[in-house]
């Protein structure tokens, strides 16, 4: 430990998980966040305005006895589909997010979510006009999303007696639970499904790139386009030059290292707020693996995973009725093909090597030197984009089980 020993507690990468909580409570402003190496925020604490008052370091949701101070639970899950497929068509998977926010919006209510600002940095925002909300926070991005001071804004919200309804990674969930220290009857909480969070860094390198290939700069970006479907879903960037980029998640380089868990968080290798003990409400995934729970909901627009953590989810997911096709599902055999509910991704062999040479190589040598697929992986994915082409998935899998 150094001579900042409030900072060396808070700063342990495995640990820290860049909830911006310590920087929100601090009564001196003497918390900042600082992007490291990799590009992952981290808190710098100035001792020199330190009244040393400890509130950073009891605040931290990962330096806390856990599950204990999750107070929920998943207990019930459901399949659904927002009945507006063109809710669908721009949601990740079910466009449940969207129909939970108009609800709350119709309640005079208040959505924090993730957006991206004018440089495609993302970033924490609210908004009460379901326009912005549609267009900013619907849809996931597969980066760490900057909380910011929202925290400080939920808390006055809250206090001003408003609906607010506040989304996020499961971590950013805790952060602001462990900010407020108490239960608000006017706060609902929304928490994903995580596979965990890429750099922003690398996601700013990747954007370079593009913009350099395509010779201009994006004005639209979506890591969820569902032209060939939700579960071959591409990633979309519309350029300035009215040119466009659109390849499935299988032959984009951004995803191809995002799914091989090679520039991840570090704490998301040991993520300590998966489970079926949550600080939210609600928890919104994909339902990835529907065709083996549930013959109901067979198109590829979207299937949404929901499952209701608390009383107040259950109310709010009951209100939506009228604008949601749902069924009931055993919450067990739903979670099975969603390993990252409960599991952490394992670290990448060469996960550091990769992060390392992010600042001195090209994006694309680089994933090609440490994203590459074996032939015979190769051969695999092309049977099976070819499989679920001609809506034969469950041969699909069984072929993927077969060469596994
Ligand atoms: C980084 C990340 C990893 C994910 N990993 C998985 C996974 O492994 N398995 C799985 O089943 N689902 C995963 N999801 C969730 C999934 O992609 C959908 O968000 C979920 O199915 C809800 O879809 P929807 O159609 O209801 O709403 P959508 O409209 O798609 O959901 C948008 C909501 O997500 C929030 N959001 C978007 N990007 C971020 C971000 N970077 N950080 C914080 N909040 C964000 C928005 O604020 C909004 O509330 C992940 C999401 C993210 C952001």
């Amino acid at each position: 430990m150094g001579d900042n020993m409030i900072e060396d507690k808070l700063t342990n990468k495995n640990l820290c998980t860049g909830c911006h909580a310590c920087m929100n409570i601090c009564p001196q402003d003497c918390v900042e966040m600082k992007f490291d190496e990799e590009g992952f925020l981290y808190p710098r604490v100035n001792i020199e305005y330190c009244i040393q008052c400890n509130k950073c370091v009891n605040i931290c949701p990962s330096l806390k006895k856990l599950p204990e101070a999750m107070g929920n639970e998943m207990l019930i899950a459901y399949a659904c589909q927002a009945k507006d497929d063109k809710i669908r068509l721009i949601s990740s998977s079910g466009g449940i997010f969207s129909l939970i926010a108009q609800e709350v919006i119709s309640n005079e209510g208040i959505v924090f979510g993730a957006g991206f600002d004018k440089e495609f940095n993302l970033k924490h925002f609210y908004s009460d006009d379901m326009n912005v909300i549609l267009d900013k926070f619907t849809g996931s991005k597969y980066v760490q999303s900057n909380i910011g001071t929202t925290y400080k804004q939920v808390k006055d919200f809250l206090d001003n007696d408003r609906l607010v309804l506040f989304t996020g990674t499961p971590c950013q969930v805790a952060g602001l639970k462990s900010y407020l220290g108490k239960d608000y009857d006017n706060l609902v909480c929304v928490d994903l499904v995580c596979h965990g969070v890429p750099s922003p860094f690398m996601w700013n390198k990747y954007k370079e790139y593009r913009e350099r290939e395509a010779k201009s700069t994006a004005k639209r970006i979506s890591f969820r386009h569902k032209k060939y479907g939700w579960k071959r879903y591409s990633v979309l960037f519309e350029f300035a030059n009215n040119t466009e980029y659109l390849h499935t998640l299988d032959k984009d380089m951004y995803m191809r290292a995002f799914l091989k868990d090679i520039a991840l968080r570090p704490s998301c290798y040991n993520c300590k707020f998966k489970g079926y003990k949550r600080y939210s409400d609600m928890t919104l995934a994909d339902f990835w693996g529907i065709e083996e729970v549930t013959d109901s909901f067979k198109d590829d627009l979207g299937t949404s995973l929901i499952t209701l953590n608390s009383l107040k989810g259950k109310k709010i997911f009951e209100t939506l009725n009228d604008s949601v096709k749902s069924e009931e599902v055993d919450i067990k055999k739903a979670l099975e093909y969603n390993k990252a509910a409960l599991k952490s991704a394992e670290k990448h062999p060469s996960r550091d090597e990769f992060m390392n040479r992010l600042k001195t190589m090209e994006f694309d040598e680089l994933v090609d030197l440490y994203c590459k697929d074996s032939f015979s992986l190769r051969l695999k994915s092309v049977m099976i984009n070819l499989l679920i082409k001609t809506n034969t998935f469950n041969l699909a899998k069984k072929v993927l089980k077969r060469n596994n």
